[in-house]
Protein backbone atom coordinates (compact mmCIF):
# COMPACT_ATOMS: atom_id res chain seq x y z
CA UNK A 1 0.00 0.00 0.00
CA UNK A 2 2.77 2.07 0.64
CA UNK A 3 3.18 2.79 -3.57
CA UNK A 4 -0.05 3.77 -4.10
CA UNK A 5 -0.22 6.27 -5.36
CA UNK A 6 2.81 5.80 -7.86
CA UNK A 7 0.56 2.29 -9.12
CA UNK A 8 -2.71 5.14 -9.22
CA UNK A 9 -0.69 7.76 -11.28
CA UNK A 10 1.13 5.23 -13.23
CA UNK A 11 -2.27 3.62 -14.44
CA UNK A 12 -3.82 6.73 -15.09
CA UNK A 13 -1.41 8.26 -17.05
CA UNK A 14 -0.37 5.50 -19.44
CA UNK A 15 -4.36 4.82 -19.83
CA UNK A 16 -4.87 7.92 -20.91
CA UNK A 17 -1.63 8.24 -23.04
CA UNK A 18 -2.67 4.95 -24.73
CA UNK A 19 -5.79 6.61 -25.14
CA UNK A 20 -4.63 9.45 -26.63
CA UNK A 21 -1.92 8.09 -29.17
CA UNK A 22 -5.20 6.17 -30.61
CA UNK A 23 -7.69 9.13 -30.64
CA UNK A 24 -5.08 10.94 -32.77
CA UNK A 25 -4.11 8.47 -34.86
CA UNK A 26 -7.59 7.07 -36.19
CA UNK A 27 -10.36 9.66 -34.16
CA UNK A 28 -14.29 8.07 -34.27
CA UNK A 29 -15.60 11.91 -34.85
CA UNK A 30 -14.29 15.47 -34.60
CA UNK A 31 -14.62 17.69 -32.09
CA UNK A 32 -17.04 21.33 -33.13
CA UNK A 33 -14.60 23.15 -31.23
CA UNK A 34 -10.24 22.93 -30.69
CA UNK A 35 -9.55 20.50 -28.66
CA UNK A 36 -6.76 22.56 -26.84
CA UNK A 37 -9.83 24.49 -25.41
CA UNK A 38 -11.36 21.75 -23.97
CA UNK A 39 -8.18 19.88 -22.92
CA UNK A 40 -7.24 23.18 -20.89
CA UNK A 41 -11.30 22.97 -19.32
CA UNK A 42 -11.17 19.33 -18.68
CA UNK A 43 -7.99 18.93 -17.34
CA UNK A 44 -8.27 21.81 -15.47
CA UNK A 45 -10.89 20.44 -13.63
CA UNK A 46 -9.60 17.45 -12.47
CA UNK A 47 -6.40 19.55 -10.90
CA UNK A 48 -9.11 21.93 -9.31
CA UNK A 49 -11.48 18.94 -7.75
CA UNK A 50 -8.58 17.47 -6.86
CA UNK A 51 -7.07 20.47 -5.03
CA UNK A 52 -10.80 20.94 -3.97
CA UNK A 53 -11.66 17.03 -2.67
CA UNK A 54 -8.08 17.13 -0.65
CA UNK A 55 -9.06 20.65 1.28
CA UNK A 56 -12.67 18.97 2.22
CA UNK A 57 -11.67 15.61 2.52
CA UNK A 58 -7.86 15.31 4.03
CA UNK A 59 -8.10 11.50 3.99
CA UNK A 60 -7.89 9.06 1.06
CA UNK A 61 -10.21 5.96 0.79
CA UNK A 62 -7.31 3.56 1.35
CA UNK A 63 -6.39 5.11 4.85
CA UNK A 64 -10.13 5.02 5.81
CA UNK A 65 -10.10 0.68 4.58
CA UNK A 66 -6.90 0.73 6.74
CA UNK A 67 -8.45 2.24 9.55
CA UNK A 68 -11.85 -0.05 9.07
CA UNK A 69 -9.82 -2.98 8.92
CA UNK A 70 -7.90 -2.47 12.47
CA UNK A 71 -10.76 -1.36 14.14
CA UNK A 72 -12.94 -4.14 13.13
CA UNK A 73 -15.92 -1.56 11.21
CA UNK A 74 -17.45 -2.27 8.51
CA UNK A 75 -19.80 -5.76 7.65
CA UNK A 76 -16.25 -7.75 6.02
CA UNK A 77 -14.13 -6.86 9.13
CA UNK A 78 -16.75 -9.06 11.34
CA UNK A 79 -17.70 -11.92 9.61
CA UNK A 80 -14.84 -14.73 7.87
CA UNK A 81 -14.50 -15.07 4.08
CA UNK A 82 -11.40 -15.72 2.25
CA UNK A 83 -9.84 -12.30 1.28
CA UNK A 84 -10.39 -13.30 -2.65
CA UNK A 85 -13.93 -13.58 -2.06
CA UNK A 86 -14.15 -10.22 0.21
CA UNK A 87 -12.46 -8.57 -2.60
CA UNK A 88 -14.37 -9.97 -5.25
CA UNK A 89 -17.55 -8.74 -3.48
CA UNK A 90 -16.74 -5.39 -2.71
CA UNK A 91 -15.33 -4.51 -6.22
CA UNK A 92 -19.31 -6.07 -7.06
CA UNK A 93 -20.45 -3.88 -4.83
CA UNK A 94 -19.27 -0.92 -5.38
CA UNK A 95 -19.25 -0.87 -9.21
CA UNK A 96 -23.41 -1.30 -8.52
CA UNK A 97 -23.27 1.89 -6.25
CA UNK A 98 -21.37 3.73 -8.68
CA UNK A 99 -24.14 3.08 -11.39
CA UNK A 100 -26.90 4.06 -8.75
CA UNK A 101 -24.74 7.33 -7.88
CA UNK A 102 -24.23 7.95 -11.84
CA UNK A 103 -28.65 7.13 -11.90
CA UNK A 104 -29.55 9.50 -9.27
CA UNK A 105 -26.90 12.44 -10.37
CA UNK A 106 -29.29 12.23 -13.34
CA UNK A 107 -32.63 11.51 -11.77
CA UNK A 108 -32.00 14.12 -8.87
CA UNK A 109 -32.86 17.92 -10.36
CA UNK A 110 -29.75 19.69 -7.80
CA UNK A 111 -27.54 16.57 -8.45
CA UNK A 112 -28.15 16.99 -12.17
CA UNK A 113 -27.02 20.59 -12.08
CA UNK A 114 -23.56 19.42 -11.24
CA UNK A 115 -23.32 16.19 -13.37
CA UNK A 116 -24.35 18.59 -16.48
CA UNK A 117 -20.86 19.72 -16.40
CA UNK A 118 -19.61 16.50 -17.15
CA UNK A 119 -22.68 16.56 -20.43
CA UNK A 120 -22.11 19.90 -21.35
CA UNK A 121 -18.42 18.80 -23.39
CA UNK A 122 -20.00 19.26 -27.11
CA UNK A 123 -17.35 16.07 -28.02
CA UNK A 124 -16.24 12.94 -26.16
CA UNK A 125 -12.71 12.34 -25.42
CA UNK A 126 -10.57 10.22 -23.12
CA UNK A 127 -10.39 13.87 -21.15
CA UNK A 128 -14.23 13.98 -20.87
CA UNK A 129 -14.26 11.32 -18.63
CA UNK A 130 -11.97 13.86 -16.03
CA UNK A 131 -14.75 16.58 -16.52
CA UNK A 132 -16.79 16.72 -13.50
CA UNK A 133 -17.14 19.44 -11.00
CA UNK A 134 -15.53 19.61 -7.95
CA UNK A 135 -18.70 19.41 -5.50
CA UNK A 136 -19.59 16.13 -7.29
CA UNK A 137 -16.13 14.95 -7.01
CA UNK A 138 -16.55 15.71 -3.36
CA UNK A 139 -20.02 14.13 -3.32
CA UNK A 140 -18.67 10.76 -5.14
CA UNK A 141 -15.80 10.29 -2.50
CA UNK A 142 -18.62 10.72 0.76
CA UNK A 143 -20.34 7.64 -0.83
CA UNK A 144 -17.43 6.05 -1.17
CA UNK A 145 -16.20 6.63 1.87
CA UNK A 146 -19.58 5.83 3.60
CA UNK A 147 -19.63 2.34 1.46
CA UNK A 148 -16.70 1.57 2.34
CA UNK A 149 -17.28 1.93 6.43
CA UNK A 150 -20.18 0.10 5.76
CA UNK A 151 -18.82 -2.56 3.97
CA UNK A 152 -15.39 -3.18 5.43
CA UNK A 153 -13.95 -3.04 1.97
CA UNK A 154 -10.46 -4.08 2.42
CA UNK A 155 -7.91 -0.92 1.21
CA UNK A 156 -6.40 -3.50 -1.48
CA UNK A 157 -9.82 -3.87 -3.03
CA UNK A 158 -10.58 -0.02 -2.82
CA UNK A 159 -7.11 0.29 -4.66
CA UNK A 160 -8.03 -2.08 -6.97
CA UNK A 161 -11.58 -0.71 -8.05
CA UNK A 162 -10.43 3.00 -7.85
CA UNK A 163 -7.17 2.03 -10.48
CA UNK A 164 -10.11 0.31 -12.96
CA UNK A 165 -12.30 2.83 -12.61
CA UNK A 166 -10.42 5.49 -13.68
CA UNK A 167 -9.07 3.31 -16.31
CA UNK A 168 -12.60 2.24 -17.50
CA UNK A 169 -13.66 5.66 -17.66
CA UNK A 170 -10.95 6.79 -19.61
CA UNK A 171 -11.30 3.61 -22.15
CA UNK A 172 -15.10 4.48 -22.73
CA UNK A 173 -14.68 8.19 -23.13
CA UNK A 174 -12.01 7.60 -25.55
CA UNK A 175 -13.05 8.90 -28.88
CA UNK A 176 -12.13 6.16 -30.82
CA UNK A 177 -14.65 3.01 -32.68
CA UNK A 178 -13.26 -0.62 -31.97
CA UNK A 179 -13.18 -3.04 -35.04
CA UNK A 180 -16.67 -4.67 -35.06
CA UNK A 181 -14.88 -7.88 -34.50
CA UNK A 182 -13.57 -6.62 -31.17
CA UNK A 183 -16.39 -4.19 -30.26
CA UNK A 184 -19.20 -6.83 -30.94
CA UNK A 185 -18.13 -9.54 -28.24
CA UNK A 186 -16.62 -6.73 -26.00
CA UNK A 187 -20.24 -4.72 -25.57
CA UNK A 188 -21.14 -8.19 -24.04
CA UNK A 189 -19.03 -7.41 -20.68
CA UNK A 190 -18.52 -3.93 -21.35
CA UNK A 191 -19.45 -0.37 -21.89
CA UNK A 192 -17.93 0.37 -25.31
CA UNK A 193 -16.91 3.50 -26.52
CA UNK A 194 -20.07 3.23 -29.18
CA UNK A 195 -22.00 2.65 -25.77
CA UNK A 196 -21.30 5.28 -23.77
CA UNK A 197 -21.27 7.94 -26.67
CA UNK A 198 -24.82 7.01 -26.72
CA UNK A 199 -24.99 8.28 -22.86
CA UNK A 200 -24.04 11.56 -24.05
CA UNK A 201 -26.40 11.76 -27.07
CA UNK A 202 -28.36 15.60 -26.92
CA UNK A 203 -31.68 13.38 -26.55
CA UNK A 204 -32.89 12.73 -23.37
CA UNK A 205 -34.19 9.00 -23.00
CA UNK A 206 -30.73 8.28 -24.93
CA UNK A 207 -29.00 9.90 -22.11
CA UNK A 208 -30.77 8.24 -19.57
CA UNK A 209 -29.81 5.37 -20.41
CA UNK A 210 -26.00 3.32 -20.43
CA UNK A 211 -25.18 4.47 -16.99
CA UNK A 212 -22.31 1.92 -15.87
CA UNK A 213 -18.64 3.02 -16.40
CA UNK A 214 -17.41 -0.39 -16.56
CA UNK A 215 -19.63 -3.55 -16.85
CA UNK A 216 -22.84 -3.23 -19.03
CA UNK A 217 -24.85 -5.91 -16.57
CA UNK A 218 -26.20 -2.86 -14.01
CA UNK A 219 -27.92 -1.31 -17.04
CA UNK A 220 -29.25 -4.94 -18.15
CA UNK A 221 -31.19 -5.71 -14.57
CA UNK A 222 -32.27 -2.02 -14.02
CA UNK A 223 -33.69 -1.83 -17.83
CA UNK A 224 -31.59 1.42 -18.76
CA UNK A 225 -29.38 -0.42 -21.27
CA UNK A 226 -29.64 1.23 -25.09
CA UNK A 227 -27.91 -1.03 -27.71
CA UNK A 228 -28.64 1.88 -30.34
CA UNK A 229 -29.31 5.37 -30.69
CA UNK A 230 -31.68 6.76 -32.80
CA UNK A 231 -28.85 8.28 -35.09
CA UNK A 232 -25.57 6.06 -36.27
CA UNK A 233 -22.98 6.84 -34.02
CA UNK A 234 -20.76 9.38 -36.63
CA UNK A 235 -23.92 11.58 -37.06
CA UNK A 236 -25.15 11.25 -33.13
CA UNK A 237 -25.66 15.21 -31.77
CA UNK A 238 -23.57 14.69 -28.24
CA UNK A 239 -23.89 17.85 -25.56
CA UNK A 240 -26.66 19.53 -24.07
CA UNK A 241 -29.36 21.70 -25.62
CA UNK A 242 -29.81 23.62 -23.18
CA UNK A 243 -26.14 24.75 -22.91
CA UNK A 244 -25.86 24.73 -27.20
CA UNK A 245 -22.63 26.97 -27.14
CA UNK A 246 -20.05 24.27 -27.94
CA UNK A 247 -16.94 27.29 -27.73
CA UNK A 248 -18.14 28.72 -24.11
CA UNK A 249 -19.33 25.29 -22.69
CA UNK A 250 -14.98 24.91 -23.11
CA UNK A 251 -14.18 27.02 -21.14
CA UNK A 252 -12.74 26.33 -17.29
CA UNK A 253 -15.21 29.21 -15.98
CA UNK A 254 -18.57 27.80 -18.00
CA UNK A 255 -17.53 24.23 -16.37
CA UNK A 256 -17.41 25.70 -12.80
CA UNK A 257 -20.36 27.62 -13.30
CA UNK A 258 -22.73 25.42 -15.58
CA UNK A 259 -24.43 24.63 -11.96
CA UNK A 260 -25.48 27.69 -11.17
CA UNK A 261 -26.65 28.91 -14.81
CA UNK A 262 -30.38 27.29 -16.26
CA UNK A 263 -29.41 27.78 -19.69
CA UNK A 264 -26.89 29.47 -22.01
ZN1 LIG B 1 -24.01 10.90 -16.99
Amino acid sequence: MTNEVWWRLGCFFSILIIMMLLEWQKPARQSPVPNSARWFTNFGLIIVSSVFARLTIPIGLTAVALYNQQHGIGLFNLITIPLTGTIVLSLLLLDFIIYWQHRLFHNIPILWRLHRVHHADAHVDASTGLRFHPIEIVISILIKLIAISLLGVPAIAVLIFEITLNALALFNHANIRLPSVIEKPLRLILITQILHRIHHSQKVCETNSNYGFSVIWWDKIFGSYKNEASKPDKRLDIGLIEYPNAKQNASLWSGLTIPFREKE
